[in-house]
């Protein structure tokens, strides 16, 4: 754990909230933050062992406007406010091709990739901008640039995210609070494999190999993202807004 030059633990006093929190990426971003001196409500539809040890759990569904009021209701009784948050809950079920994927996953993917934080951030960022503070991050994916069939609802409404991410930075801006994105690769989870397990069997092929090699050498690790994560939610990226940090392994990025 980094320290501030003080010694004090650099997100001592920070209230955090963490969509998606329960395993992954969501889980290893609960750590990070709960290690660098944050309170933390971690919040999933439903428990599970894996929801770090020190985090307090909300249990709600974010792709709904009542489970977002829901649960910013809880965070501020948990809390008393918050000054991080972490929109973290993503995925979608890939189809054969953009005609197959039905009307109502396009509408679970916008829901929980997208209006799931345009809604939290609603609910939540009037108290920031009190505090004239506070720092958010969303989470996209770095298969934006490069959309395949399959995940056309996915990447078009994580597209619409970063879109939406860089808005709020600008407006939020002048009320000290800052809006960033982090954007990750492959990484090796619960819900990244699943997804990409059915990805392997629908196309018929092995997942290993239809997928290039990593220029890193491996799949990312949940930390991986996580320590982009705390980056950004810390005082060393107090210059930092509307940014999207990619973390990849150089997979997107070979020209
Ligand atoms: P996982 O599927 O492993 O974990 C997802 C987390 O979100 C779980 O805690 C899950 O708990 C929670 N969640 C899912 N739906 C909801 C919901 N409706 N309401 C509240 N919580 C919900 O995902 P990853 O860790 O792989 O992914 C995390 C983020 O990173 C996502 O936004 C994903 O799109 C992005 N990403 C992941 C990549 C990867 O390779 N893993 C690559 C690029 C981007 P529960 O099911 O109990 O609700």
């Amino acid at each position: 754990m980094t320290m501030p030059e003080n010694g004090a633990k650099e997100l001592a006093g920070k209230r955090a909230l963490v969509t998606g929190g329960s395993r992954g990426i969501g889980a290893a971003i609960v750590r990070q933050l709960l290690d660098a001196g944050a309170e933390v409500v971690a919040t999933a539809r439903s428990a599970a062992s894996t929801v770090p040890e020190g985090a307090t759990f909300v249990a709600a569904d974010v792709r709904t406007l009542a489970g977002a009021q829901a649960l910013a209701a809880a965070v501020q009784e948990a809390l008393g406010g918050v000054d991080i948050v972490v929109h973290n809950a993503g995925g979608a079920r890939p189809h054969k091709g953009s005609s197959e994927i039905p009307d109502e996953e396009w509408q679970e993917a916008l829901e929980l990739n997208l209006l799931a934080s345009v809604r939290l951030d609603a609910l939540l960022t009037p108290l920031m901008r009190e505090r004239r503070s506070g720092a958010i991050v969303h989470i996209s994916s770095a298969a934006v640039p490069t959309p395949v069939a399959p995940f056309l609802h996915y990447t078009a409404a994580k597209a619409a995210l970063e879109n939406y991410s860089r808005g709020l930075a600008l407006e939020l801006a002048p009320s000290g609070i800052r809006v960033n994105v982090v954007t990750p690769g492959r990484t090796a989870t619960p819900g990244g494999e699943a997804t990409r397990e059915q990805w392997a069997r629908m196309a018929g092929t092995s997942d290993q190999g239809d997928i290039p090699a990593v220029p890193l050498g491996r799949d990312g690790r949940p930390e991986d993202i996580a320590n982009a994560v705390l980056f950004l939610l810390s005082d060393k990226a107090n210059w930092l807004t509307g940014s999207s940090l990619v973390v990849d392994g150089g997979e997107f990025h070979r020209g």
